[in-house]
């Protein structure tokens, strides 16, 4: 597979655009590292407006002839794509590792949640059937159809790189559009490589594009009056300005936000599963998963014995490298975080943490691989006695801090979960049917986990939070996916008749 430009190493990432890479004009870069070693490894292209502008022509060109290729060639080519995906899983995680940071075992996993949704997107077909009613009227039919938007583009952040343009990309090609990926500057390596293996899956030039870079680039595509919709996941105030800019501009949007997933945890919970689940839902991939678990609210006499097993399970969480020197797994569970900026701020929290009343049970900063020279690195955490309305609670952390907040009562613990802004993921932890069936009716969030404490739906159903997670009016994803990618149009349809062909100026019956 020749895809010398994008291969490990010192390099620059270029956009790519009409089915080949293309280097950047705009004299503007950014920088990629290695969160592992804190050094350097490739410059970033960074879009101008030309560029985007280049972009967008180009896959408008391309989707007159796509949109009108058969949907069995369509969902032929997201076959081949899947095969693709499949063989080279490896080689995406390996890649992914580098630039994130994120455990090579990890990574596979985020490759194959990927690949779900390119296995949903071979059944286009099926997926783009419309309804038909025989005569609706006397010798009238009425059938709905869906058709393509057009220019449509998905911005995508820093946590999920090849994972989240695939909740995007494979739907809205199946439908018939033209796609712009604009990916996280932080780790861009993978969108190439992706494009690559559509290309020789069979998408035609110009249906996929990848535009790299940072607010220039995002800030064309939400006024581009050629651009039909925007696809964002990111952080709240982006996704909230994102949906604003590019909704005033007639665009379609879903912009998914950040998120503080709660676990609620009951008195006759399984101490040691709930246990497990909060630690490997808080500081898995390093906490930087917008369904990670950053709260456990535990009701009444299951926090003590919950804290000492979370407790004692952090000791034994294995930090460092997500790949060793000869590129193999190394065998950590926890990288580190993505840049030297942000491992700072999410050790700020555990600094003020003791400064606003919480108990800092277990303190990252200390950890062995904090101390570390080289490396974004930064141990668990663990926050006790935490209080809605501390800064560790309110903010979106997105780090492997878990905060431990103590409540009495369920009907505390839902109040607390309901007033927090946002309303990504929920758990619940308990053995009791009854209440966790109440629980799925009362909790103001989009996804909920009844002792499953990452409920990322499968493929075949949608993504999305409440509140603050999420603004737009579809989940991403599955069915809402295609319903986002696609416009509806019904027709009435009568074939000549002369026999019952008459003038009329009524407002026109069905009966
Ligand atoms: P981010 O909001 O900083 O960046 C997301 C994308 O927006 C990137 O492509 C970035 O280049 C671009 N961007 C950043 N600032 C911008 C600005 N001011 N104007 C226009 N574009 C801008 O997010 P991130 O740090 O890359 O990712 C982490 C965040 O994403 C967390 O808040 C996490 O919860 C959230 N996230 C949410 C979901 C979800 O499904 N709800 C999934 C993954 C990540």
């Amino acid at each position: 597979m020749a895809i010398a430009d994008v291969s490990i190493g010192v390099r620059t990432v270029n956009h790519w655009i009409g089915g080949r890479l293309s280097a950047s004009a705009s004299g503007r870069s950014g920088v990629v590292w290695n969160p592992a070693t804190g050094e350097e490894q490739a410059k970033v292209d960074f879009a101008s407006v030309e560029e985007v502008d280049h972009a967008v022509a180009v896959a408008k060109r391309a989707f007159a002839e796509w949109r009108a290729t058969p949907l069995s060639r369509r969902s032929e080519v997201m076959f081949k794509l899947r095969e693709l995906v499949d063989a080279n899983r490896r080689r995406i995680a390996e890649m992914l590792t580098s630039e994130h940071g994120k455990t090579l075992p990890d990574a596979m996993g985020e490759v194959a949640r990927g690949l779900e949704n390119i296995e949903f997107a071979c059944g286009i077909p099926n997926l783009l059937k419309g309804g038909f009613s025989e005569q609706a009227s006397r010798g009238i039919d009425v059938y709905q159809i869906r058709q393509p938007l057009g220019v449509v583009a998905g911005i995508t952040p820093f946590n999920f790189p090849a994972m989240v343009p695939m909740w995007m990309f494979p739907s809205a090609i199946a439908c018939g559009n033209t796609f712009i990926l604009k990916p996280s500057e932080k780790d861009p390596s993978v969108s190439l490589y992706v494009a690559e293996l559509l290309k020789q899956a069979g998408v035609p030039d110009g249906v996929f594009n990848v535009v790299q870079g940072d607010r220039v680039a995002v800030d064309r595509l939400l006024e581009h009056p050629d651009v039909k919709a925007i696809s964002f996941v990111g952080s709240t105030p982006v996704a909230r300005s994102i949906y604003e800019t590019a909704t005033r501009n007639g665009k379609r949007v879903q912009a998914l936000g950040g998120a503080k997933n709660h676990m609620l945890v009951l008195p006759d919970a399984d101490v040691p599963m709930a246990a497990d689940a909060a630690v490997s839902a808080a500081y898995g991939s390093a906490g930087e998963r917008c369904m990670a678990i950053s709260v456990v609210v535990a009701v009444g006499t299951v926090a003590d014995p919950l804290v000492s097993a979370i407790h004692e399970r952090m000791a034994k969480i294995k930090v460092g490298p997500g790949l060793d020197q000869a590129g193999n797994d190394a065998g950590n569970e926890m990288g580190p975080l993505i840049t030297e900026e942000h491992r700072d701020r999410v050790a700020s929290y555990v600094t003020n943490a003791a400064s606003e009343g919480a108990t800092v049970t277990v303190d990252g900063r200390q950890h062995d691989a904090a101390s570390r020279r080289s490396g974004f690195f930064l141990g668990p955490s663990l926050l006790d006695r935490v209080q809605p309305g501390m800064r560790c609670y309110r903010d979106e952390i997105f780090g492997p801090v878990l905060g431990v907040v103590r409540v009495e009562t369920y009907d505390q613990a839902l109040r607390i979960i309901n007033e927090n802004p946002y309303g990504n993921g929920v758990a619940i932890f308990t053995r009791d049917g009854g209440a966790a069936r109440q629980f799925q009716f009362d909790v103001e969030a989009g996804m909920v986990g009844i002792n499953v404490p990452i409920p990322v739906p499968v493929a075949y159903y949608s993504f999305g939070g409440w509140k603050a997670s999420l603004f737009g009016d579809l989940h991403i994803y599955g069915p809402e996916g295609v319903q986002f990618y696609t416009r509806t149009k019904v027709v009435t349809s009568r074939w000549p008749d002369p026999g019952t062909s008459t003038v009329d100026l009524g407002f026109p019956q069905v009966r």
